[in-house]
């Protein structure tokens, strides 16, 4: 075969075989995991970044429903109600022009869209669903997630059935915490993320004082038990690219925005999206 010059092109197509070759796989007889281990360690020293050998977390069968399709209590703001998307934004400020359907959101190509409110700590509730019928494999399949600030992902992807990387499948914290379990629904299926977030804290001097700190309940089932994160998430700002070892950014303010990710031709739904701030204990009203 005649060999052709390597363009700028060419990249793309270069980096989806390499991520889909064989020898960086752990495990020649899994439906599907791709990864790498020539990147950094994590804290803790046993695994690296995007590591394909890290154990699959046990699958857990949800129950029928969680708070699927949870009407918002009182003190929430309704960000999606399935008709119109005036609480969204594309990153640059203006309108959110993702396609609106028969009461959902989908994925549509030209960047993800971000909420025009802030939030410093907060509960959330989204309703998602991957592309059915399912193509794709590993982060190819209905790839989207929560970028909390655009810089921390809850990720959103089809790991039914599917195998990726555990730090990056379904409810993991990318590139740093896979979900205790899988208790992800089929493809087409509607599922919940219930999130409890604290944004981090730096002090007046810069020092990072508090980490980000999730917990993320997936289709009812606990998945992240208040983690706290060791920093931004790698490939989506930045901040820490893809395959690096994640590290906090300068300070930021504690209000955050929620965004949702555009992830190529990945077609992801979201309806019933609503958030309430964490007030504390004995505050006055
Ligand atoms: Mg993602």
């Amino acid at each position: 075969m005649k060999m052709t010059t390597l363009t700028l092109g060419s990249i793309p197509l270069l980096a989806l075989l390499i991520l889909r070759c064989p020898a960086f796989g752990a495990d020649p007889d899994a439906k599907q995991i791709d990864g790498f281990k020539d990147t950094q360690m994590l804290p803790g020293g046993k695994w690296h970044v995007h590591d394909p050998d890290r154990p699959q977390p046990a699958v857990v069968t949800p129950g029928a429903s969680f708070s699927q399709s949870a009407p918002p209590p009182s003190d929430a703001e309704l960000l999606f109600n399935g008709t119109d998307l005036s609480k969204w934004q594309n990153s640059h400020g203006g309108d959110a022009t993702w396609k609106v359907l028969d009461g959902y959101m989908e994925v549509t190509p030209g960047g993800g869209i971000r909420t025009r409110g802030k939030w410093a700590d907060f509960q959330l509730h989204v309703e998602w669903a991957s592309p059915s019928p399912a193509t794709g494999t590993s982060q190819g399949r209905g790839n989207s997630g929560i970028l909390i600030n655009g810089l921390y992902e809850v990720q959103v992807l089809d790991s039914y059935e599917a195998k990726t990387y555990p730090d990056g499948q379904a409810a993991a914290i990318y590139g740093q915490s896979p979900p205790l379990v899988n208790a992800c629904k089929p493809p087409g299926e509607w599922q919940t993320y219930d999130i409890i977030f604290e944004s981090p804290r730096w002090d007046n001097k810069g020092e990072l004082v508090k980490k980000a700190c999730a917990t993320v309940l997936h289709n009812g089932v606990v998945v992240q038990n208040h983690y706290q994160f060791i920093g931004c998430t790698d490939g989506i700002s930045s901040v820490v690219p893809w395959q690096s070892l994640s590290k906090y950014s300068a300070p930021h303010p504690p209000e955050v925005f929620i965004e949702l990710q555009e992830h190529g031709a990945n077609p992801v739904r979201y309806r019933n999206i609503w958030i309430r701030h964490l007030g504390e204990s004995d505050a006055q009203p």
